[in-house]
């Protein structure tokens, strides 16, 4: 039987937990995670995996298992501005796969590889690993939502985000033929088209076209209110993913984030690393991405992100948006 000593608590069983269990047990530790969701279930995303995931996949030796749901690829990006379109090749093709089903294998090969479960929520403890997702904490102000369906019909094989007056919404192909339509708006605009995300479409005519011919096959799921940075947690935690930071969804990077600071945060508790240096290797390396998020977002709440944007090259604002 394994010591005490050998045990790591994971509170948070999402894709940050699960890469924190698995690279734990390569590690030599007895990880547990505490998650109340035991089912992996539908989640708001916009499910555009970096092509940098495939990587982390395969050293959670989970890769194979992700390919075998045939995940749609990805070649390039293209980013309306009203009827501007700025489009480009992508480094390496990116990935298309639903969180039901990326959230189960994580989940299910964390669990035959060995980790414990116990399906409960749970507080922080001194040298946990925390990985509990975004913030709840309501901003005060026009606050900000996402929401996601999936849909059949014609499907493509780039990464297409559509800009219109304070909102955004990306469509991409998932596996088995699904495009995924996923978008973020604040509460007042919302309210003015009363929730209703058909009408919202119609605020950008590019949009509405590439909408117009798909078919919805899952209600709307709706999140929030969203916080963007660095969250506030406990010192004498390994926080990963989410709740160590949460960066603006048009980067397409969230996953990856949280997938390597899992992986990170698994090994630096396996290692017996002190939280506060954990902290400051992750930091180091989320900071230019957090950076380049926050300035492209004023730019566009601003309204000059619309004008200087079609003259920046995808690829460069791609790769400062991923970690180093
Ligand atoms: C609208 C929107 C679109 C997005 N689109 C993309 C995209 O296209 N590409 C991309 O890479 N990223 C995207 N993201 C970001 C991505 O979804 C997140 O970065 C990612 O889910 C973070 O994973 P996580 O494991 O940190 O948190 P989560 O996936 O949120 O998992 C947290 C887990 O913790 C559990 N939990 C919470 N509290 C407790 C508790 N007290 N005790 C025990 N368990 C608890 C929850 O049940 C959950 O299972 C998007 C986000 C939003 C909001």
């Amino acid at each position: 039987m394994m010591a005490e000593s050998n045990s790591v608590k994971i509170v948070g069983g999402g894709l940050a937990g699960c890469a924190a269990a698995l690279a734990g047990l390569r590690h030599g530790v007895h990880p547990t995670i505490f998650d109340p969701a035991r089912v992996a279930r539908h989640r708001v995303c916009g499910e555009f995996l970096s092509p940098e995931v495939r990587h982390s996949l395969e050293w959670l030796g989970v890769w194979d298992a992700a390919e075998a749901w045939a995940p749609a690829l990805m070649y390039s990006m293209k980013v309306h501005f009203g009827r501007r379109v700025c489009a480009d090749r992508l480094p390496e093709p990116a990935i298309g796969l639903s969180r039901l089903r990326l959230d189960h294998l994580l989940r299910e090969a964390a669990i035959q590889g060995g980790c414990g479960y116990v399906a409960e929520r749970s507080s922080p403890h001194p040298r946990c690993i925390l990985a509990t997702g975004r913030q709840a904490t309501p901003p005060s102000g026009d606050r900000i939502f996402g929401f996601k369906a999936h849909f059949s019909g014609p499907v493509g094989d780039a990464v297409e985000l559509y800009f219109g007056d304070r909102f955004y919404v990306g469509v991409n192909p998932v596996e088995d033929g699904i495009t995924n339509v996923c978008g973020l708006a604040p509460e007042s605009l919302l309210r003015s088209v009363n929730f209703n995300f058909e009408a919202l479409f119609g605020l950008s005519p590019a949009l509405r076209e590439r909408t117009e011919p798909l078919t919805q096959n899952m209600a709307w799921l709706t999140t929030g209110p969203l916080l963007y940075g660095r969250t506030k947690q406990p010192l004498d935690v390994y926080a990963a993913g989410d709740a160590f930071s949460f960066i603006d969804p048009f980067t397409g990077a969230g996953m990856l984030n949280a997938l390597e600071s899992g992986r990170m945060a698994g090994a630096a508790a396996a290692r017996a690393e002190s939280p506060a240096a954990y902290r400051n290797t992750l930091s180091k390396r989320l900071g230019r991405p957090l950076f380049m998020a926050s300035v492209f977002r004023k730019a566009l709440e601003a309204g000059v992100g619309q004008i200087l944007a079609p003259w920046i090259p995808g690829r460069w604002l791609f790769s400062l948006t991923r970690l180093g």
